[in-house]
C-alpha cells in the first residue's frame, strides 16, 4: 500500500524531484502548485501527509496550514522552507506544521521527516511514554532518566525540558513552546540555554559537539529518535 502524499510546491524542478525520488520509496505523489490547486485537491484527496513549500504564488504557505487546522484537520504537514526563513519556520510550527526541511534538502532527510511525522500521528492515539535510543533511557510515566544504564539525576526544569524533548522525539520543538511551557509568558531565551547546556552536560558524551539534543539555529532542539 502506497502512501499517498500532497505537493504543494510551485517549483517545477522541485515537484519532480520529490515524484521521482518518493515514488520510488513507496508513496503516492500527488501535486499541486498553488494554494488555491491545494484547497480543491485536499478536498478530493484525503492524503497521510501534506509537503507544503511555505512561499506559493497565489497565498502564504503558513495561511494552508491556518486553515487546515481551523478545520480540524490533523494531517502531518511538513514544510519545506528556504533558507534564512527562521522565523516562518517557527511560525510555522506554532500554527501545527509538524516539522520542516531547508532547501536544498536531502531526501533521505525528507523521507526520515515524513516517517517521524506519521509515526507520531499513529502514537498520539496511545502516547508511548518510553524513550530509548543510543544508551538513553527515559520512562516518562515513573520519571526515570539513565545513561548506558546509570541512573542521571535532573533538577525539575531539565527534567521538563527533557519530557518536552522526549515527547517530540525526532521532530523540532521550537524555543518559544519550551519557554511557555516552562516558565509561561515570563520566558528567557538565555536561560533556556543554560538548561539545555547543563542536559547536555548530564547526557551528552560530548557536550560541544552534541549528538543527541540537536540545536536547530534559530528555531529550537530536536532530540534525535
Ligand atoms: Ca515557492
Amino acid at each position: 500500500m502506497s502512501v499517498p502524499v500532497l505537493v504543494i510546491e510551485d517549483e517545477a524542478p522541485i515537484r519532480r524531484l520529490l515524484r521521482t525520488s518518493l515514488s520510488s520509496q513507496g508513496f503516492e505523489i500527488f501535486e499541486v502548485a498553488t494554494g488555491a490547486e491545494a484547497l480543491t485537491a485536499l478536498s478530493h484527496v484525503k492524503p497521510d501527509i501534506v509537503l507544503l513549500d511555505l512561499g506559493l504564488p497565489d497565498t502564504d504557505g503558513l495561511n494552508i496550514i491556518r486553515q487546515l487546522r481551523a478545520a480540524k484537520d490533523n494531517t502531518p504537514i511538513v514544510v519545506l522552507s528556504a533558507r534564512g526563513e527562521e522565523r516562518s519556520k517557527v511560525d510555522a510550527l506554532e500554527l501545527g506544521a509538524d516539522d520542516y526541511v531547508t532547501k536544498p534538502f536531502g531526501i533521505a532527510e525528507l523521507v526520515a521527516r515524513i516517517r517521524t511525522a506519521l509515526r507520531h500521528r499513529v502514537h498520539e492515539q496511545g502516547a508511548d511514554p518510553v524513550y530509548d535510543h543510543d544508551g538513553l533511557h527515559v520512562d516518562l510515566t515513573r520519571r526515570s532518566v539513565s545513561l548506558e544504564g546509570r541512573a542521571v539525576h535532573l533538577s525539575p526544569k531539565e527534567y521538563e525540558i527533557l519530557r518536552l524533548l522526549v515527547l517530540h522525539a525526532g521532530k523540532v520543538v521550537t524555543q518559544r513552546l519550551l519557554m511557555r511551557e516552562i516558565w509561561g509568558a515570563a520566558g528567557d531565551i538565555q536561560y533556556l540555554r543554560i538548561y539545555v547546556r547543563q542536559l547536555r552536560s548530564k547526557l551528552e558524551r560530548d557536550a560541544q559537539h552534541p549528538t543527541r539534543i540537536l540545536t536547530e539555529t534559530g528555531v529550537g532542539y530536536r532530540l534525535i529518535g
